[in-house]
């Protein structure tokens, strides 16, 4: 497929009202004219959210929060679409509202029976928020003269059988690609795809984790060969930390993936960590725009940037814990020890964000998020059971009132005495550090410091490193 094709992303925000979509199919409807182009979406912000509340409640037999909740859903859609649609098409897109949501309600009424949510079921059925955001986007575009048509991903995207968070399976999703995207662009006709979702090579519903529309949209960039991949976000791109935590913040015009990429899975939230995994391969360059400020440059992200300079941004996460694994003796094997808890966390998908460990006392420690924290906690108590009912092992720590923050740059390792300088300026502000990990590739310095200095940490960070510029 031609390489000028252009596959864009629009976020829940950029979704968000019928002011939003139109926005966004402006945006649209100019690089269309311009060369061939792929839409992804995701659902109206919050709608995810909501969607999975409503199955919670479903799964606790609370009929009546299902009817309130899929009454907002309702109102929502409903009335974004008298708001964005010229009136010859909005009784058909307030059918197919209908539509959809009955398919909604035929699903959660059946957790509802069975008391118990099956997660292939919670896939299919929270996959209908972007439906109904890529549907409204669509008729919008074609009632004012762009041919546009909605697309499910669940034709397009094929993946393992990981419901929840599953993985791309590339070849069969490049052809299917083709099969189904080739015919549209061909027609001149504009594909909106929903993000988030795919279905398994037999066809069952999946989906790729939460903000995963980001990589629905990399996956398509990847195997349509796009020549650039932009994701419309609401910020101007990719910064060198949270503004919110520092005022001199700046947006970095160039990253490359592996400072992206970084960043992204320490916590910054601009992109979801797994974008740029199906690019490496053709190197397509992908811009972090702001539908928001859409004349604001953006962040351009490029398979390596030309001139690597120190450590160039900081991310924090202050929602996790630090679990402590510790033989009791020398006796007990450390190693095997640690393989089996990594094993253990394997099992249960939890992300272990830092992993620290010391060789004498052969204990370890490991980061994850809170919100992971009693699945692992269960995983490895399970695991370690006997050893913990015999003192093998000391009693497992728990520490959460801790941060991360990870420094990232591409350049770090070139830098003598950096990691030097960025401890220095962390003690400086009196902020404990309790534990360092470096990966190999020296280019991320994640460190994990008492919550209540976490803050003071990135501020002086950012400027001990110049990050403003
Ligand atoms: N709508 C999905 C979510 O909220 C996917 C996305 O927005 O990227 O997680
Ligand atoms: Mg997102």
């Amino acid at each position: 497929m031609s390489n000028s094709l252009l596959v864009m992303k629009f976020g829940g925000s950029s979704m968000g009202s019928a002011e939003r979509i139109k926005v966004a199919a402006r945006i649209c409807t100019e690089q269309k004219a311009l060369r061939p182009t792929v839409v992804v979406v995701s659902a109206m912000s919050k709608v995810t959210d909501l969607l999975l509340e409503t199955l919670r409640c479903a799964e606790s037999g609370d009929s009546e929060g299902v009817e309130r909740h899929v009454t907002s859903l309702r109102e929502r859609h409903e009335q974004t679409a008298r708001e964005l649609l010229p009136a010859s098409v909005v009784g058909s897109a307030l059918e197919k509202v209908d539509g959809l949501l009955r398919e909604f309600d035929r699903i959660s009424g059946g957790i509802l029976l069975l008391g118990e949510r099956p997660p292939r079921s919670v896939d299919e059925a929270v996959a209908i928020g972007e439906r109904l955001s890529a549907m409204l986007l669509a008729s919008y575009l074609d009632a004012t003269g762009t041919s546009a048509r909605a697309v499910n991903a669940r034709e397009v995207i094929v993946t393992d059988t990981c419901f929840g968070n599953a993985t791309p399976l590339l070849d069969p999703t490049r052809e299917r690609c083709s099969q189904t995207l080739g015919p549209l662009l061909a027609q001149n006709i504009l594909p909106v795809v929903t993000g988030f979702n795919g279905a398994t090579l037999d066809g069952r519903a999946t989906t790729l984790g939460r903000g995963g529309s980001d990589f629905s949209a990399s996956i398509l960039a990847g195997a349509l060969d796009a020549g650039e991949l932009w994701i419309w976000t609401d910020v101007d791109g990719i910064m060198s930390a949270d503004p919110r935590l520092v005022q001199d913040a700046v947006v970095l015009p160039e990253v490359s993936y592996r400072e992206a990429a970084e960043l992204a899975y320490n916590g910054a939230k601009v992109l979801h960590p797994r974008t740029l995994a199906p690019l490496v391969e053709s190197s397509i360059p992908v811009w972090s725009k702001n539908s928001f400020n859409v004349d604001a440059p953006g962040t351009r992200i490029v398979p390596s940037i030309s001139t690597p300079g120190g450590a160039r941004a900081v991310t924090s996460m202050a929602n996790v814990a630090l679990v402590s694994i510790e033989p009791a003796s020398a006796e007990v094997n450390g190693v095997a020890i640690m393989a089996r808890a990594l094993d253990a966390l394997s099992r249960v998908n939890a992300e272990v964000l830092a992993l620290s460990s010391s060789s004498y006392r052969q204990n370890f420690c490991f980061l994850v998020r809170k919100e992971e924290l009693a699945t692992a906690m269960t995983a490895i108590e399970s695991g370690f059971a006997l050893e913990l009912a015999h003192g093998y092992l000391r009693p497992i720590d728990v520490d959460d009132n801790v941060g991360l923050l990870a420094v990232v740059g591409e350049g770090m390792q070139g830098s003598k005495g950096l990691a030097g300088r960025i401890f220095t300026a962390i003690s400086r502000h009196e902020v404990n550090i309790i534990a360092i990990a470096q990966g190999s590739s020296e280019l991320t310095i994640a460190i994990v410091v008492r919550r209540d200095g976490l803050e003071r940490a990135v501020q002086a960070v950012h400027a001990e490193c110049h990050m403003a510029g």
